[in-house]
């Protein structure tokens, strides 16, 4: 009876899955000739890679009603292209075994989400001296939003950093390295000057509820799960694109687009909790990391318009640069080291903006693995590339928490001289 039941449960978990049978994939080399229109097409369709280098390859993902216009488009355009068949999206790794909600936490594959906070739960437990945990608000679907917090007790104030992954449901690698990475900074003895001198702040779940969705219903899912009214769109709209949502910069993206960005900037619970812990805590933040996947690449800001930089722009490219010699030692991946908005393309309302437009100092957002060359659908990351990905994100990480505790030494020996002089 106990076996029947399970084998029911795993079954009706599979065949209740989204079928992609009637969706294709277009994919377009990109050119001189039709850079114009995989920009306009990137506001409108789903995009699972976008390349702005001639001849990148850009993949899109195109829902029935999609097919036929976008063709008769590109075809006008003297665009060449080459459109496939999607059929069933298949999971890599161990099939349907991570779909259950069964068993406990495991390291080495993809956890549903309770699973992933039980494992929160007992590393603050086990690491009660270096960790605590907080939650930052709730989904709409009534989901924890939990970050740990990551350091020493001090006397002192310690600079920070603070990181999230998962913004967007499909990109599973992201928020199962960050864990891997959790436990790596916890458990290595190697990384406790760290947590004396730094406080790191990890969200490794920040869309719970498009997450769970995406297990069981629609792998693709990318937005959250709110239903919402949009005046523009005739029908009720479900799911707002996390990374369009805040208020700076804020463009309204209708919600029938992948990135239907909400009915105005910051209207989303998820963005509400994130913004409120940045503002509060922005004199000690000094770095923001927002993960995704896929393409290999560091992004620094700003996302929302091309050809638009921070002041601090060289420093971003600097420290950029030395992370992406730190993950090439791990396995010589090589990352992307590019602007939002000039190497992808322009996306306004932006978590990596939103950091840097309230003055912290380092804002990337980072896309993992795969590049892209390793078959087409690449947010069906095998579980194998968990720990791998988690080691080459904390080499990147440890250059910037380098160079942060550096710059905050700088400063309170600046303090200290400044105050020696007015005695
Ligand atoms: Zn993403």
């Amino acid at each position: 009876m106990r076996f029947f039941l399970i084998f029911s449960f795993c079954c009706f978990t599979v065949l209740s899955q989204r079928q992609y049978f009637d969706h294709k994939f277009l994919t377009i080399r990109t050119s001189l000739e039709n850079e114009k229109v995989l920009k306009e097409l990137a506001q409108k369709l789903d995009f699972h890679r976008f390349s702005s280098r001639l001849n990148g390859k850009n993949l899109i993902l195109l829902k029935p009603h999609e097919i036929e216009k976008t063709k008769d488009l590109l075809k006008k355009n003297g665009t060449t292209f080459e459109i496939k068949d999607v059929g069933y999206i298949k999971y890599s790794g161990k099939g349907i075994d991570y779909l259950s909600t069964r068993g406990d936490f495991n390291i080495s594959t993809y956890n549903d989400f309770d699973l992933q906070m039980e494992s929160l739960d007992s590393l603050t437990q086990k690491y009660k001296r270096k960790v605590k945990k907080i939650v930052l608000g709730e989904t709409f679907e009534k989901r924890p939003l939990v970050a740990l917090k990551l350091g020493f007790e001090s006397k002192n104030s310690k600079p920070s950093i603070f990181m999230n992954a998962g913004i967007h449901a499909r990109e599973w690698i992201t928020s199962s390295s960050i864990l891997w990475l959790i436990n790596e900074l916890l458990s290595n003895e190697s990384y406790k000057e760290f947590l004396k001198d730094l406080d790191i702040y990890i969200a490794p779940m920040w869309n719970p509820d498009g997450y769970q969705f995406s297990r069981t219903k629609e792998r693709n899912w990318r937005k959250n799960r709110r239903f919402y009214e949009d005046p523009e769109d005739e029908e009720i709209c479900v799911g707002i694109d996390l990374n369009r949502n805040y208020p700076f910069k804020w463009k309204h993206q209708k919600c029938s687009n992948e990135n239907g960005s909400g009915p105005v900037g910051g209207s989303e619970l998820e963005t509400q909790a994130l913004m409120k812990f940045l503002t509060k805590n922005k004199d000690q933040l000094k770095g923001y990391i927002d993960f995704h996947s896929f393409g290999e690449h560091i992004l620094y800001p700003f996302a929302y318009k091309k050809h638009i930089y921070p002041t601090n722009v060289e420093e971003l490219k600097l420290i950029g640069k030395k992370m992406q010699k730190a993950i090439a030692t791990v396995r010589d991946t090589e990352y992307d080291l590019i602007n939002i908005a000039d190497g992808m393309y322009p996306a306004p309302g932006s978590t990596a903006d939103y950091a840097k437009s309230i003055g912290i100092r380092y804002s990337y957002g980072f896309e993992l693995v795969p590049d892209g060359k390793h078959g087409i659908d690449g947010f069906n990351v095998p579980d194998t590339e968990i720990e791998p990905t988690g080691r080459e994100v904390l080499a990147a990480l440890r250059v910037l928490f380098e160079r942060i505790i550096r710059d905050d030494e700088k400063t309170s020996l600046n303090q200290k001289t400044r105050t020696s002089m007015h005695l």
